[in-house]
């Protein structure tokens, strides 16, 4: 099958689905609400058969250059003294002897950005406002008022996925919360961290640093308690404001951060989620990434779900001879998967995720027959 395809969303799972039908001979518009390519997040991981897709993609040696160069991380305690250190392993990636990537996101992004052709068009600082699905094609309003047919829509928009709350059951009925806040944020690397990972954990509040590849930037993650009532998605100076409450016992140089993420751009506020949802698509709209299978940053596997899905679906709609069988097929190999990886989040753990579950879950579909027919 071909035809053309609008996917929401231009991160991880956007960018590698339009990489892999636009090779496949589709028509691939990207809406990206952003008004510019998105910077920012810390690192993300790529892991067992995920990096079988990058391989497929051509881009293992790209990504492989592009990995974090952390060499161990310190724990310290509330006012900034060292109570702990090792360099085998950090807070973020695990086992520092394995051979799965830890990439910052944006870093990510851009190289699938560079991967793609210049037959692929994006429309960015846009979104979808509303979507007809007809029995001959989508017919799709974006809030610019913009107004334009496809065969077929991708949500690829995360965890908070427009798509999903156009198209699908009620967000209370998909949605599990896990009670916890996840802030992101970039300052200046005011404090010349080098390849090395600071963090901090107290229950259920904690933080971690890391520099950014070129050493430039700290990233920064803070986690805490999420706040009841969960505060406006769009707020982020009261969500600012929560994030500098919390961190406001912290000693050593923290509190420069705080000043400084006062003034970021670069500030991601995430209230951390699964999504569970009995069905992916609906009519000729299907969900992919974080908007169909969110397993949470706990799970460390966002990213490798996303490629991994973006990979089957695409193979599934070049291959299947109408788009319910497509989906179907689409669904029926990444479920098992995604349900291993959702599982590898335990909030009631201390520490990692134990190794042997996370080999599991990384490797937890069999791609043999659809990577040998790439080559
Ligand atoms: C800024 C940012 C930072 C992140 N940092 C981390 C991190 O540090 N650690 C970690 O584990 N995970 C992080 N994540 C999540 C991680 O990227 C995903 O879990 C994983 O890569 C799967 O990605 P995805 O493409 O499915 O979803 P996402 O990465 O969430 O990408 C969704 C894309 O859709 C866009 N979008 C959202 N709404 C709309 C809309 N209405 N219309 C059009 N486009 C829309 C977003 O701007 C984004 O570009 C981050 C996500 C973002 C957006």
């Amino acid at each position: 099958m071909k035809g053309n395809v609008l996917i929401s969303g231009a991160g991880v799972t956007g960018l590698a689905l339009a990489f892999w039908l636009d090779r496949a001979g589709w028509t691939v518009t990207l809406v990206e609400r952003s008004a510019e390519f998105r910077r920012g997040g810390q690192a993300v991981d790529i892991r067992g058969v995920a990096l079988d897709v990058v391989r497929a993609m051509g881009l293992l040696d790209d990504v492989h250059a592009l990995r974090t160069q952390l060499k161990g991380m310190s724990m310290l305690d509330a006012d900034g003294h060292e109570i702990h250190r090792t360099d085998e392993r950090t807070y973020s990636a695990g086992r520092l002897d394995s051979e799965d990537i830890e990439i910052f996101r944006d870093d990510l992004c851009a190289l699938l950005m560079r991967a793609l052709s210049e037959r692929v068009e994006f429309i960015y600082d846009d979104s979808i406002h509303a979507m007809n699905d007809r029995d001959d094609g989508v017919n799709v309003e974006f809030a610019s008022g913009l107004a334009r047919r496809f065969d077929l829509v991708a949500g690829a928009d995360g965890i908070y996925s427009n798509v999903r709350k156009l198209c699908f059951d009620a967000e209370t009925e998909i949605v599990f919360p896990l009670g916890v806040v996840l802030a992101l944020f970039s300052t200046p690397n005011s404090i010349g961290l080098k390849d090395w990972q600071i963090g901090h954990r107290v229950e259920s509040f904690g933080y971690v640093i890391y520099p950014s590849l070129d050493q430039r930037e700290l990233r920064i993650g803070v986690g805490f308690e999420a706040p009841e009532p969960p505060l406006s998605r769009g707020d982020i100076d009261a969500q600012k404001q929560v994030v500098a409450e919390h961190c406001a016992h912290l000693k050593g140089d923290f509190p420069q951060f705080i000043d400084a993420m006062k003034t970021t751009e670069q500030f991601y506020y995430n209230e951390l989620a699964q999504i569970r949802i009995p069905s992916w698509s609906v009519g000729r709209v299907v969900l992919a990434g974080d908007a169909g299978y969110c397993a949470s940053p706990f799970s460390g596997q966002g990213t490798s779900l996303g490629l991994v899905g973006a990979f089957v679906l695409a193979h599934a709609l070049t291959h299947a001879h109408d788009f319910a069988a497509a989906f179907a097929a689409y669904e029926t190999r990444m479920r098992p998967y995604v349900d291993l990886n959702q599982a590898l989040v335990d909030l009631d753990r201390q520490g990692p995720v134990p190794d042997e579950l996370l080999d599991e879950a990384k490797n937890g579909i069999d791609l043999a027959d659809l990577l040998s027919a790439q080559t």
